[in-house]
C-alpha cells in the first residue's frame, strides 16, 4: 500500500525557493534538523531565525556578518 507522510524541507525566506539536495536527489527530510543540516551543507544560512539560500544573503563588510540581500532593496 501507499500512504502519505509528512516531510520537511528548508525554504528560503528571501525568494521562497525550497532547498533540494541535488547530490543525493533528496527534496524532503523526515525531521526539521535533517532538512536544515542538509541545507547548511549547501551553503544555506540562518539569519535572525530565518533561512536564506546562497542567492539571498551576502557578507556585510561594515558589520562583519552575513545579511539578507533583500534589506538593501527596501
Ligand atoms: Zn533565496
Amino acid at each position: 500500500m501507499i500512504r502519505k507522510v509528512d516531510m520537511y524541507q528548508c525554504v528560503c525566506d528571501g525568494c521562497g525557493k525550497a532547498h533540494v539536495d541535488e547530490f543525493n536527489g533528496y527534496v524532503a527530510w523526515t525531521d526539521e534538523t535533517g532538512a536544515r543540516t542538509s541545507a547548511s551543507e549547501d551553503e544555506w544560512t540562518q539569519i535572525d531565525g530565518k533561512d536564506y539560500c546562497p542567492d539571498c544573503y551576502e557578507f556585510d563588510e561594515k558589520k562583519d556578518e552575513y545579511k539578507p540581500k533583500s534589506e538593501d532593496k527596501q
